[in-house]
């Protein structure tokens, strides 16, 4: 993990719990003897969620529609944090605070996670796009019902499945960088084995159907045609256009495999620079590929 993220040591449970009263019920202990939820459980993790936003960044209200991806807290905080340190250099070095550092954030979810975040950790402002309508109305929800969200996150509905950028980014406008975590399966067959792996990885093959059918996510968040070199290749040919009105074009990439298409095609658009991230938590590594059209 990132070092400057904040979510590296163990939950402090006694802490959440007396801010959040309703995880309590889920908190038990682990055969280690340590204070912990079960992970499996939709409801634990959304609690724990809960707690967790409302501890380190202040969100009062937070809710996602059930079916709806609940995302792991620490590991979206360490995009953001990457994203902080790629951003650095073109402001003396130091990482770029407040309102005025505006961020595109392509998918927000359900969840609308990386502008909670994004804003939380540097004070940033968020748009927002989203394709799908329920996990649309359920961001806005999110941000309508915190005042503070309300000033500095904005969300925009993708009305094309296939478009990115367009109609999203509009004339004039100007964003330090793009964010995204796409869909990445190419088929929902190839989105059930991969929660199925996951949890049989997690050592939960009892609880491996329901928690794939409540937990996993729900359709348009997992897959889409291509998969993620097919998202992101759509992303990298959109970019093109909006090549003076994003410094920093990112997206994560999910799978190794996926890397060599999407150089390929990032490459194809001749732009200026391009970079690998990475990033790991715990056992799982991934990485972050950037591109830019600008010089300075
Ligand atoms: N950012 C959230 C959700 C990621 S899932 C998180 O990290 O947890 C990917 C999201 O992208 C889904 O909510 C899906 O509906 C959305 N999506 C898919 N195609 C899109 C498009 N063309 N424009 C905007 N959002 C899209």
């Amino acid at each position: 993990m990132h070092p400057r993220n904040r979510h590296t040591g163990r939950y402090d449970f006694e802490h959440l719990t007396a801010l959040l009263p309703k995880l309590k019920p889920f908190v038990a202990k682990n055969p280690y003897g340590d204070l912990s939820i079960d992970f499996a459980n939709p409801k634990a993790v959304q609690a724990l969620n809960q707690a967790l936003l409302k501890s380190f960044y202040g969100t009062e209200f937070w809710d996602i529609p059930e079916n709806y991806l609940c995302p792991p807290i620490p590991g979206r905080a360490d995009y953001i944090h990457q994203i902080a340190d790629l951003l650095a250099p073109h402001f003396g070095r130091k990482i770029p605070q407040g309102p005025q550092i505006k961020i595109l954030d392509i998918g927000t979810g359900a969840s609308c996670i990386y502008p909670i975040i994004a804003h939380g950790e540097f004070g940033w402002s968020v748009v927002g796009s989203e394709v799908d309508v329920t996990a649309y109305e359920s961001a806005k929800k999110i941000v309508e019902k915190n005042p503070e969200l309300s000033k500095v996150i904005e969300l925009r509905k993708q009305t094309t499945q296939d478009a990115i950028f367009k109609t999203v980014i509009r004339k004039g406008e100007y964003y330090e960088a793009s964010i995204c975590n796409p869909p990445f399966h190419s088929s929902q067959e190839e989105a059930n084995e991969g929660s199925r792996r996951k949890w049989e990885n997690l050592g939960k093959f009892k609880q491996i159907e329901q928690a794939t059918r409540n937990f996993g996510g729900h359709g348009g968040e997992l897959w889409c045609p291509g998969g993620e070199v097919g998202f992101i290749k759509r992303m990298v040919q959109d970019s093109s256009t909006y090549q003076k009105q994003v410094r920093w074009f990112t997206s994560l990439v999910s799978k190794d495999s996926s890397l060599d298409a999407i150089y390929s095609a990032i490459h194809g658009a001749k732009v200026y620079d391009m970079k690998t991230l990475d990033m790991s938590q715990g056992q799982k590594k991934s990485r972050i590929v950037a591109w830019t059209w600008m010089k300075s």
